[in-house]
């Protein structure tokens, strides 16, 4: 590696000064979690996402599987997942107990179409209770579509929006914000340093149904309450053991099994900060993928980027392309390993969620036309805040020369 050329990641968190006296600013104070940032930051992401509810907690992880509690899921239902995302949609499915239906994907985006949708729902399965589709990269499947769909078949939506913080699409009455829930029930984000607004380790669900944000609030902190109007027991809670007498001050009451998914002040400050800058952070995102795109013209056949969806105005979490490595003479391996040594890292987003192990042993195997093409082609390039021009001009020539362009 050229000792003078800066490392490249596939990407990387920007924290500045200011992010660092925030969270230095918290660790000062009184409180590390539970604390105003918590609700700060559940304030702030409602503002950027115009949802009526944001309920921020550990992980994006998390944020999942508080959405297959929230909805009831349970042993017995099936959920449609594309087979193109991070193990995570899928797992959350199997943490309640439910089974995953694998959707195919469109082979030049590794979205889910409606086409994929409706023919994942004519598999064989009874129960099938809902649907997560997934905004790979920062793009938007035709959610207005796939909203219909489901509501004619009676599912419920949820978005695994943890690359598309940012990201807006045109529907009926101009532009929808991701995580406005337009068309879905709950949207989901992750704020994984890798990711365009980094805490750390974070996650938000946005919804806007009360009924949906009061249960993830339960579910994440114990199944637990410290509302008198909920109070079951009414001796244990209230003085003289009646619902008009003051709530004791100690108590609390669990209703159903819930877990510790708390997000701490230290991360939500963190994170509120940096949400503060998403804007900047989004338009820097889009002026880097216009220029590999043009750079990266020449390529074309042999390199092209993921096609681009109609209507979409993605923030851009990933720069993916798709290379015809059957006609390149290099070997998807081999290229890696040459831009590595140029101090260039690239990634698979993702391996088809199918063939890992786990699935494939529980469910038989469908055939996925569309994500075993996409699979065999894609390749991220490195996307985050803080690269120049000169960057993506040197990881363009070191992809040209080692594809012998
Ligand atoms: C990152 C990611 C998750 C999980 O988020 P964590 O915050 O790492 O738990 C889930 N789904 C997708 C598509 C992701 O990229």
């Amino acid at each position: 590696m050229n000792s003078d050329a800066t490392f490249l990641p596939y990407a990387r968190q920007m924290i500045d000064d200011d992010d660092i006296a925030a969270v230095t600013s918290v660790l000062r104070g009184d409180f590390l979690t539970s604390g105003p940032m918590v609700q700060d930051f559940e304030e702030k992401l409602t503002q950027v996402t115009s949802a009526s509810f944001a309920i921020c907690c550990s992980s994006g992880t998390a944020a999942l599987h508080l959405t297959a509690l929230a909805l009831e899921l349970q042993p017995g239902d099936a959920v449609i997942v594309p087979s193109i995302t991070f193990l995570a949609t899928a797992n959350a499915v199997r943490y309640v107990g439910a089974e995953v239906i694998f959707a195919d994907v469109d082979a030049s985006t590794g979205l889910m179409t409606p086409e994929n949708f409706d023919q994942a729902l004519k598999q064989d399965r009874k129960n099938i209770k809902a649907v997560f589709p997934v905004h790979l990269g920062g793009q938007t499947p035709d959610m207005s579509a796939i909203h219909k769909i489901a509501k004619q078949n009676g599912l419920a939506i949820v978005e695994d929006a943890s690359h598309a913080i940012g990201s807006t699409y045109s529907c009926f009455n101009g532009e929808a914000n991701i995580g406005a829930c337009v068309h879905s029930d709950m949207a989901t984000f992750s704020f994984h340093p890798a990711k365009t607004i980094a805490m750390g380790e974070g996650g938000a669900i946005t919804t806007q149904s009360p009924i949906l944000a009061k249960r993830l609030r339960l579910l994440l902190n114990h199944g637990m309450t410290r509302e008198p109007a909920d109070f079951v027991n009414k001796e244990l809670a209230f003085e003289d053991g009646k619902e008009d007498g003051k709530p004791n001050p100690w108590y609390y009451e669990m209703h159903e099994m819930g877990f510790n998914y708390r997000a701490s002040d230290i991360h939500c400050a963190l994170g509120l900060k940096q949400l503060s800058k998403l804007d900047s952070f989004v338009t820097e995102r889009r002026t880097l993928v216009s220029y590999y795109d043009k750079l990266l013209a020449p390529l074309v056949p042999l390199v092209q980027s993921v096609a681009r969806v109609s209507g979409g105005n993605p923030a851009w979490h990933l720069y993916q392309v798709l290379i015809d490595f059957d006609t390149s003479g290099v070997t998807r391996t081999q290229l890696m390993e040459v831009l590595r040594h140029q101090g260039i890292s690239t990634q698979v987003h993702y391996i088809p969620v199918p063939y890992q192990p786990y699935y494939r042993d529980r469910y038989s195997p469908s055939s996925l036309p569309g994500a075993e093409s996409f699979y065999k082609r894609c390749l991220s390039l490195p996307l985050f805040v803080g690269m120049d021009y000169s960057h993506v001009e040197r990881v363009t020539a070191a992809l040209g020369r080692a594809l012998n362009t």
